[in-house]
């Protein structure tokens, strides 16, 4: 079983998104904001982390830019998750080390065409 770290500040979106993979059959771990992830992924990686943009303590690119500095053996795949579509965020993201990208709202085909581009569904 894939494992998926849902992470949000958003109860109602990470309650969606674990609804969403709980069908496409992952384990799923929730973190509320980048702090929380980052603590959980050195504790027991994920494969892949679902990551909001906007959090309070660390937001998703301090935690793409503190995750890529861990020394994890295997970094989780990561797909970054936002309200944001300039191309200058998304392209910002990337090379911080996001993998892919989804748009909130997202629904079940679109977060799993996202998690078969990283090979993770
Ligand atoms: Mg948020």
């Amino acid at each position: 079983m894939k494992s998926c770290l849902v992470v949000d500040d958003s109860k109602v979106i990470r309650k969606v998104a674990r609804h969403i993979l709980e069908t496409l059959a992952f384990d799923v771990r929730e973190a509320a904001d980048g702090r929380e992830a980052l603590t959980s992924c050195l504790d027991c990686p994920p494969d892949v982390v679902l990551l909001d943009w906007n959090m309070p303590v660390m937001s998703g690119m301090d935690f793409l830019r503190a995750l890529r500095e861990t020394d994890l053996a295997v970094k989780p795949k990561v797909v970054f998750c936002t309200t944001e579509n300039g191309m200058a965020y998304i392209r910002a993201a990337i090379e911080a080390g996001a993998d892919e990208y989804v748009m909130k709202p997202f629904d079940r085909e679109t977060l799993e065409s996202k998690l078969q581009i990283v090979g993770m569904a």
